[in-house]
């Protein structure tokens, strides 16, 4: 529902939902009012979903799609200990990781670590762990809710679930989020060895992070949206500092990425497979993968030879970085190991990773976390274009950035675009560019007020890349000159859209990261051309961008388009900054 919508409205709607449409109210998520409906047949999810739109008090609605974990399966037959310790010495390596010309130093980062107290907790949103596999009881790898008493039917610390003693099933909707497929555990193995040598007597060896099992895909892999939202809920409400994402689909949703801003507001670490269909994934998404909320973190996988491994998706701006993703071997259900390829290996090594870090520097947000790892990596020519880092993971040279380095808590606002994305792939044409960057010389008091009308139409300006290359530019310096950073561009600016004969006038704040929403009640053809104007803050400067209305079938909605808002832009918008006073 819109922000606006009170109690009673959000009462009324439900209830028209339930007797007019035949929908029953399923969740509820209070701090968003936002709500799930199940449908009683008839009726397909398109109409229903278009009929909810036309609501007025209606923000957006969107169906629950559904998710798929991206890992082909395992190799070969489930090894006892013994085989795989066999396995591993055949192949010449000392941990299970060996990756032979991809190695990624976990050995060397550990002889690193310090002997601190702080278990930073890793939240695996898959298909379950079995938590019953002695690696994890005898390291005592498993997180604890210790403010619930088992078995007791009572909800003990009051956080919405009964008898969470080591996470949720959301898929089953119970308190054993056991595997009953074999993916989540071996991404848990993978998490947990990058901390340590899981082949190893774990007894001896007592884990230096905890895992949080929190279960939505069921026994195929398979998970809907909104199970994944309340799994991001869970971990965020209940201490985790790393979220494991290793699945992934191609349709975009609102919610998710409201459930991830809320993570990346929380300081938390997001982490996602890049998918494993061999695209572009800055011509083909993938979510939660290309979210571009600071704190996800979007892995490619590479092979033993340090190449991009023959199956995984890449982008050389919507991919960060790298990471060992063929033929991993991990824990599997009933004390076993085994192998398995994909970008869901790839994922959990930087989670690991980033729990590795979190033991060192316990308040490392999620916004920093995604620096660290991307520039504390090792760069593989064949990564060239590949992803944005051209690097693959290197946990040594990370783990001694982030002990020589004090990082100060500072993370941006991100906005985002609250509605829409602008889809390309819909609207059959010409993107937008930059037209003009102009000096300007007007007077203030002709401002008009934009005539907000009860039909909106919501115009997402994305500027997305454009902010993010600007944000990663300055956080490598940051990084690498250490010192404070400032919130750059948290400005206000006046930003213009021409449509036809008129002129819509509106603010745009933190331009840091977001991009412009304009509501108007003008009615865009599909295909007509706009054009913003974006004034600097001094009010001396415009910059002045041609986007194309584009209809978005997937989001049944209207956007803008632009895609080559790069170098003009920029070099405008760092001037602004810099007469501020900010250093570059
Ligand atoms: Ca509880």
């Amino acid at each position: 529902m819109k922000d606006n919508v009170g109690e009673s409205k959000t009462h009324q709607f439900i209830g028209k939902a339930s007797l007019s449409h035949k929908m029953s109210l399923k969740r509820s998520w209070r701090r968003f009012n936002m709500h799930q409906f199940k449908l009683q047949g008839g009726k397909s999810v398109e109409d229903a979903v278009n009929d909810m739109l036309l609501d007025p008090d209606v923000e957006f609605a969107e169906p629950n799609y559904i998710f798929e974990k991206q890992s082909a399966g395992i190799e070969g037959a489930p090894m006892s200990a013994m085989e795989a310790i066999d396995a591993v010495n055949a192949m010449g390596g000392a941990d299970s990781f060996n990756q032979t010309a991809a190695d990624i130093n976990v050995e060397e980062a550990w002889a690193e670590m310090s002997s601190n107290s702080n278990v930073p907790i890793v939240a695996i949103i898959d298909s379950g762990v079995d938590y019953n596999h002695y690696v994890f009881v005898e390291s005592g790898a498993i997180w604890k809710n210790e403010d619930e008493i088992p078995g007791n039917g009572i909800d003990d610390d009051g956080n919405g679930y009964i008898d969470d003693v080591r996470g949720w099933n959301f898929a089953y909707n119970n308190n054993d989020p056991m595997d009953d497929d074999n993916h989540g555990t071996h991404v848990a193995g993978i998490v947990l060895g990058t901390t340590q040598d899981i082949l190893k007597n774990p007894s001896v060896d007592p884990a230096k992070i905890r895992i949080m099992p929190l279960k939505f895909l069921d026994q195929y892999g398979s998970g809907s949206t909104s199970d994944a939202i309340e799994a991001i809920n869970y971990a965020v409400n209940n201490g985790a500092s790393v979220i494991n994402n290793s699945w992934g689909g191609t349709s975009f949703s609102q919610s998710l990425q409201d459930a991830i801003l809320t993570a990346y507001n929380h300081g938390l670490t997001f982490v996602a497979a890049a998918g494993n269909a061999t695209n572009n994934n800055d011509e083909s998404p993938i979510y939660p993968a290309n979210y571009t909320i600071p704190n996800v973190i979007s892995i490619a996988a590479t092979n033993y030879s340090d190449s991009l491994a023959s199956f995984s998706n890449y982008g050389s701006s919507t991919v960060h970085v790298a990471s060992p993703g063929v033929s991993i071997l991990s824990t599997l259900p009933n004390d076993s190991f085994g192998y398995s390829s994909g970008t869901s290996m790839a994922a959990p090594f930087v989670s690991g990773l980033a729990a590795m870090l979190l033991r060192e520097q316990p308040d490392i947000n999620g916004y920093q976390m995604k620096g660290v790892v991307f520039d504390y990596s090792y760069g593989v020519g064949g990564l060239y274009g590949k992803v944005a880092s051209q690097s693959r993971i290197d946990a040594l040279k990370a783990i001694q950035f982030v002990q020589d380095n004090n990082l100060d808590a500072y993370q941006p606002e991100w906005t985002g675009s609250r509605s829409l994305a602008a889809d390309g792939s819909a609207g059959g044409g010409g993107c937008g560019m930059i037209a003009k960057v102009l000096s300007k010389h007007n007077n203030k008091n002709g401002r008009n007020t934009p005539p907000w009308g009860q039909t909106t139409l919501l115009l997402s300006i994305l500027f997305a890349p454009l902010i993010m290359m600007n944000i990663l530019r300055i956080r490598r310096k940051r990084i690498l000159d250490n010192r404070r950073q400032f919130p750059r561009y948290n400005i206000e600016s006046e930003v213009k859209i021409n449509v036809g004969g008129r002129q819509l006038v509106g603010q745009v704040s933190s331009l840091s990261l977001g991009g412009a929403r304009i509501d108007t009640e003008a009615l865009l053809e599909d295909g007509g051309v706009v054009t913003l104007s974006i004034e600097s803050p001094d009010g001396k400067q415009q910059i002045q961008v041609e986007g194309r209305v584009v209809w978005s079938e997937e989001k049944k909605a209207y956007g803008v388009q632009f895609c080559d808002a790069k170098d003009d832009a920029l070099a405008a918008i760092g001037g602004w900054t810099k007469r501020f006073g900010i250093a570059d």
